[in-house]
């Protein structure tokens, strides 16, 4: 990780306080942040998006000592969570205190926390000393940006400083977990899976492996790139591709494996053989099928094993499918 200029670091937090957006590098993806305080920079977010403005946001905090100026009757479960994976890619939905603007919460009783593992973030947070709220820094509906480039890419100048730090390590959104109520919930899979939640909390919660995941502001097409996404087993992708190409589409394919018998003029867009490299590479190869204009793009799904769970929520999501019950390798 490169050092990071504290002059940017100051300007970014005095961007923030006079109530500007700043698009930061996060562990998972890059956020555009705004002070989680001010409703008029929090509005500001969902203009720069075009997001719907029910959809409620994460606010980033420094440290676990700041649960406490947001949320109310946190329970121990949170404070073990908070103790195993902060900072990190979990986000905690808590019992939100009554002033926390209803602009980051989307009108809810509840307020999604987290602490970041970057550098630069968790830089800008203590220069700036409060809560940023932050969603994925790319227009809504589309791929999450992984890198400084992508976010110039999304939001161009609706954003007054973009802090680059870097590729994201992770790659892909972090698993967010509802203890809001009596039993734990995931709402949104990612890097941290449920059973290292379950081994934390040696109690059950509630997976979405075998839900479909509804989450407020989520919706069954996510992270779409411009391509068609279709999604296939190994068997049939070859099948699939060929169907699609002599229908005289530009297509691509994405798999981890080189398939033989794919006809000409098809772009092959590797993936690596580990989820964990899966899930760093996916919105990168999202965003090639788009530079590379392809009309349709053939995903050959991954397997549902640790990371991989979030990885086949976000291609079915891309697919436009997120509404159906998420689906593994096996089933296609
Ligand atoms: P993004 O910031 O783009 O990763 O999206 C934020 C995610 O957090 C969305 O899927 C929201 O639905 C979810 N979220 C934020 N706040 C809450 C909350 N209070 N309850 C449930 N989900 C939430
Ligand atoms: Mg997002």
């Amino acid at each position: 990780m490169k050092k990071f200029p504290t002059p940017s670091i100051n300007q970014a937090a005095s961007i923030l306080h006079k109530g500007g957006l700043v698009a930061l590098p996060t562990e998972t993806v890059y956020g555009l942040g705004a002070d989680a305080r001010n409703p008029k920079s929090v509005a500001q977010i969902f203009t720069a998006k075009g997001r719907p403005k029910n959809h409620p946001l994460i606010v980033h905090i420094a440290d676990a000592g700041q649960l406490a100026k947001w949320a109310q009757n946190i329970p121990k479960a949170a404070w073990q969570l908070a103790e195993a994976f902060w900072p990190g890619p979990l986000t905690l939905v808590l019992p939100r205190l009554d002033d926390v603007p209803d602009e980051v919460t989307g009108g809810l009783d509840t307020v999604a926390l987290r602490v970041p593992n970057h550098p630069v973030a968790l830089a800008l947070l203590n220069a700036f000393g409060g809560g940023i709220a932050a969603p994925s820094a790319n227009r809504y509906g589309r791929v999450s940006p992984t890198s400084a480039e992508d976010v110039h890419e999304e939001l161009g100048d609706k954003v007054d400083m973009v802090l680059d730090g870097g590729r994201c390590s992770i790659g892909i959104e972090s698993t967010i977990i509802d203890l809001s109520t009596s039993q734990a919930r995931i709402l949104r899979p990612g890097k941290i899976t449920e059973q290292a939640i379950i081994d934390v909390l040696t109690s059950s919660v509630i997976g979405t492996s075998n839900i479909p995941i509804s989450c407020p502001g989520s919706k069954p097409s996510h992270y779409a790139p411009q391509a068609l996404v279709i999604l296939a087993s190994r068997e049939d992708a070859v099948q699939q591709v060929k169907e699609w190409h002599e229908r005289g589409q530009r297509v691509g394919l994405l798999s981890s494996h080189r398939l033989t018998g794919l006809p000409k003029n098809v772009t092959w867009l590797s993936f690596s053989r580990s989820v964990e490299e899966q899930a760093y590479e996916l919105y990168q190869r999202l965003r090639q099928a788009d530079h590379l204009n392809l009309q349709v793009l053939v995903a050959v799904m991954p397997e549902a094993i640790g990371v991989g769970h979030a990885l086949c929520d976000r291609l079915q999501r891309a697919a436009g499918r997120g509404n159906e019950k998420t689906k593994t390798y096996a089933q296609f």
